[in-house]
């Protein structure tokens, strides 16, 4: 397997996570890092954080479920892009690789509406574009559909071409509560990165692993609940956060994060949390 491919089993669930490329952070920006928060942590907000963007797939009994689907199309100015760096094979092209076949997919959720998680979803120009996932149900919290609809007018938006062509054919769910996709297989509401923020829970014989989307970017934001994106509802994130926390540790899951590299679990120390990786990823 490339090594941007990686599998874990999840009890009956294999899982593959696909890394679609890597981009570079500026920490004090992404967390939103106050001047007491840089001089008590200097070391963490000195380096520029290299993050993944990871798509996760899970084959169920009887489902074949894509958590996200980005594509890597920076502008070459853009600040994100890491110098001198490739990326890897896009996702369609890393699904066959893997032996996942698109046309079998059966679900795609979009953990939220920022563009790389779900640029991939569409592929050609104009009258050509068509769905990625042909034969997928595709789900987005409703919240998320809500605010981007002044970006659906414009049907040259990223949205339009998208989210929007999913919509016209009826292959696009709006989601606002739990929701069962298949046996063992869960969407949560999850709000705070965006209104329709939401996460998968997948659990088989007695292993349960959550895609937890952007609900942290970099293992520090478990340590430290107050540091979170600018564009958070900090509010609402800290509620997610809080409630998740719980159900992370009770369950002793799995986590895999869109933009932490490592396979995770969260452990309870003091009032307080932290993400401690695992080691446990087959390669
Ligand atoms: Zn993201």
């Amino acid at each position: 397997m490339p090594h941007h491919i990686r599998q874990l089993a999840v009890g009956a669930i294999q899982t593959h996570i696909i890394n679609i490329g890597d981009v570079q952070e500026d920490l004090v920006r992404l967390l939103g890092a106050t001047d007491g928060d840089v001089a008590a942590h200097p070391a963490l907000f000195a380096q520029t954080a290299r993050l993944p963007i990871q798509s996760i797939h899970l084959a169920a009994p009887g489902a074949s479920i894509l958590v996200d689907a980005g594509a890597y199309d920076y502008p070459p100015d853009s600040p994100l892009l890491i110098p001198g760096y490739t990326p890897p094979p896009d996702l369609l092209t890393s699904l066959a690789a893997a032996g996942i076949d698109a046309q079998a997919i059966t679900h795609v959720v979009i953990t939220h509406a920022h563009g790389d998680h779900f640029n991939a979803l569409t592929e050609g120009e104009g009258e050509q574009a068509r769905p990625c996932f042909p034969n997928a149900r595709h789900y987005l919290g409703r919240g998320d559909w809500e605010k981007m609809q002044p970006e659906l007018a414009d049907p040259a938006s990223l949205q339009s071409r998208t989210l929007g062509l999913l919509h016209r054919r009826g292959q696009l769910e709006l989601v606002d509560s739990p929701l069962e996709l298949a046996a063992g297989v869960t969407i949560l509401p999850a709000a705070g990165e965006s209104p329709g923020h939401q996460v998968v829970r997948a659990h088989s014989q007695g292993e349960t692993l959550y895609c937890i989307g952007d609900l942290y970017h970099v293992s520090a934001e478990v340590e430290h609940p107050a540091w979170m994106p600018p564009w958070n509802d900090r509010a609402a994130n800290g509620q997610s956060r809080a409630a998740l926390n719980e159900r992370f540790v009770a369950e002793d899951a799995l986590l895999v994060a869109t933009h932490i590299a490592e396979v995770g679990r969260i452990r309870r120390v003091g009032d307080g949390y932290m993400w401690s990786h695992c080691s446990m990823i087959e390669d």
